[in-house]
């Protein structure tokens, strides 16, 4: 059976495409049996989030071959660049410096492929908002048919469209927040709405209207030159995602007796 592709709009044969690329959720699996958590938190109500067990990412028919041969390149690059894969790690840290009372330190990273990590970013963004089964949260129109086109020419527009706040959550100096994704959430900051991701110990946070952000704001994105900033933080100072996190962690333990 042929549907239209949700990217170049073609009649094709679909394939079952991943919202969020299965290396993302690779350290989230236990051994045995394969799984993971996936925790759905209710920002106004707490006590209404769920969490699921997961034995795969979430898959949808959203495109043809061809471009899922076009999005994996860029998934490709950001495995190795971020995820570590392959050894093939191709950004690096400049300086890494501690801010507001060592809450945050900030790692200055140069050696980005603008294109290549821009075009992840943007292709995740674009599948989490069209996707029917990952979230609930949509994308307007207009946003999604400019993520599209930009995905299919394989143009990562400017720095400040759609820019990315990329933050490492941990436990504590060492730890990863890992083990565990988080339903994708709305959040405001300046004026821009947010959605967040936090998947493995990695918080991506869009912004809808980030050529509106001051420039302080925009500093945080993944530059044309290839520089990037990127946060790290404890978990424990955040206190919505240390609740999230514990109520995971309760369940979690609640399983292996
Ligand atoms: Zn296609």
């Amino acid at each position: 059976m042929t549907q239209i592709c949700k990217l170049c709009e073609l009649q094709r044969q679909l394939r079952r495409s991943h919202i969020l690329p299965e290396f993302m959720y690779q350290n989230l699996y236990d051994e045995n049996p394969r799984r993971f958590h996936s925790l759905n938190v209710d920002l106004d109500d707490i006590s209404k989030s769920s969490n699921k067990i997961e034995q795969k990412g979430i898959r949808e028919f959203l495109l043809c071959d061809q471009c899922e041969g076009l999005i994996s390149k860029y998934e490709k690059y950001a495995a190795e660049t971020i995820y570590a894969k392959n050894n093939g790690n191709k950004a690096y840290i400049v300086n890494a410096s501690k801010t507001d009372k060592g809450q945050y330190t900030l790692y200055d990273y140069a050696g980005f492929s603008y294109k290549d990590f821009k075009l992840f970013l943007l292709s995740i963004l674009w599948r989490m908002l069209i996707s029917e089964k990952f979230t609930e949260i949509k994308g307007e129109e207009e946003i999604l048919e400019r993520l599209r086109v930009a995905i299919l020419n394989e143009d990562p527009l400017l720095y400040d469209d759609f820019g990315c706040l990329l933050q490492v959550i941990r436990y504590n100096e060492q730890q990863l927040a890992s083990k565990f994704i988080l339903s994708p959430y709305l959040t405001k900051d300046a004026d821009s709405l947010v959605i967040n991701q936090l998947v493995d110990g990695f918080m991506y946070s869009f912004y809808f209207n980030s050529k509106q952000l001051p420039i302080g704001k925009k500093d945080f994105f993944l530059k044309e030159d290839g520089t990037m900033k990127i946060v790290g933080r404890i978990i424990f100072n955040d206190p919505f995602l240390l609740e999230s996190v514990m109520k995971t962690y309760q369940y979690y333990d609640s399983l292996k007796k």
